[in-house]
């Protein structure tokens, strides 16, 4: 399992927190604070990753250039029912 730098930044981060929390918190509370923290990290990148993607993948609108939402322009949308009627 090759280990990226950011999650070699991250490793690091969570060991300088877990060894300055050592100085007033039981090494065992420390620890497990830790790991909590790691693991939020990780699954917060992941969701973050994913929501990045979600985003690119819809696109942007071809008329006025905002953000597709639920595969509709939040711009055209209204203009578009104007100009139905
Ligand atoms: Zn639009």
């Amino acid at each position: 399992m090759a280990f990226e730098r950011r999650e070699i930044l991250l490793i690091l981060g969570v060991f300088c927190l877990m060894i300055r929390m050592m100085a007033f918190l039981a090494p065992i509370f420390a620890t497990a604070i830790a790991v909590l923290t790691y693991f939020g990290m990780k699954s917060f990148v992941k969701w973050r990753k994913k929501q990045i993607r979600k985003a690119m993948g819809e696109g942007v609108c071809a008329v006025c250039g905002s953000r597709i939402a639920d595969n509709q322009c939040p711009n055209c949308d209204v203009s578009k029912d104007s100009k139905a009627l």
